[in-house]
């Protein structure tokens, strides 16, 4: 991929499918932002912002934050000059309403979304979901089993403080996979009617997953 081109993805799978680990990579292999719905709105709730408030009483029970909210996120972010060569999104769109709206901004005609979709058994999103610990300071990620840090409790990317997540918790998780069964699975259909979903495995290492990623992105261009 030339690094002057422009390049448009969409990340798409539940909650645990390990998106915002791909989209990192994505990010740093193509040079444009990792734009995380989820992290914006913990940015925000961290801030105390207004916002931030009304998204979190969403997020502790696992739904999804209003549309028109989301959209105004969303559209603000992307007007900003680091978008101009592409972005990774993550976390976003997650409903058909979303999606119509991204359809909606304008890209000036250059390059088309690319969607692509991590597919992961329910069993696995859950064991994933409930052992995974985050980093309050860098949002990275690990996992009490799979991928235990060095010192517990402690990030080894930046000696931030590890915490679970609200919605980590294992009666949360089943709202929150609902939820996107309901709500953001339409989205398959969605994308793959416009010929732009190309669907992933998303089981195994993360390289296992960032190599299929890869390949799916060359083989197409
Ligand atoms: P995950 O993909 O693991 O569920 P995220 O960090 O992407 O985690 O999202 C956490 C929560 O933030 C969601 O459950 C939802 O409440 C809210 N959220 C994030 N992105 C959106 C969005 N595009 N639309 C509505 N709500 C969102
Ligand atoms: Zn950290």
């Amino acid at each position: 991929m030339e690094p002057t081109s422009v390049i448009r993805l969409v990340l798409l799978g539940p909650p645990g499918a390990g998106k915002g680990t791909q989209a990192d990579l994505l990010s740093a292999r193509f040079r444009v932002p990792h734009i995380s719905t989820g992290d914006m709105l913990r940015a925000e709730i961290g801030r105390g912002s207004e916002l931030g408030c009304e998204a979190k009483a969403f997020m502790d029970r696992g739904e999804l934050v209003p549309d028109q909210l989301m959209l105004g996120v969303v559209r603000e972010r992307l007007a900003k000059a680091d978008c101009e060569r592409g972005f990774v999104l993550d976390g976003f769109p997650r409903s058909v309403p979303q999606a119509n709206g991204l359809d909606a901004v304008d890209f000036a005609g250059v390059g088309a979304l690319r969607v692509l979709s991590l597919l992961v058994p329910a069993a696995e999103l859950v064991r994933r979901l409930a052992g995974r610990r985050t980093c309050r300071a860098c949002g990275a990620m690990f996992h009490v089993a799979f991928e235990p840090p060095t010192k517990d409790g402690v990030c080894d990317r930046c000696g931030g403080a590890l915490y679970q997540r609200d919605d980590d918790r294992e009666d949360i998780i089943h709202a929150r996979l609902d939820v996107y069964r309901k709500e953001t699975e339409p989205l398959l259909a969605f994308y793959r009617a416009r010929g732009l979903l190309t669907e992933i495995d998303g089981t195994g290492s993360t390289a296992e997953v960032s190599a299929r990623l890869a390949s799916a992105l060359e083989v197409s261009h």
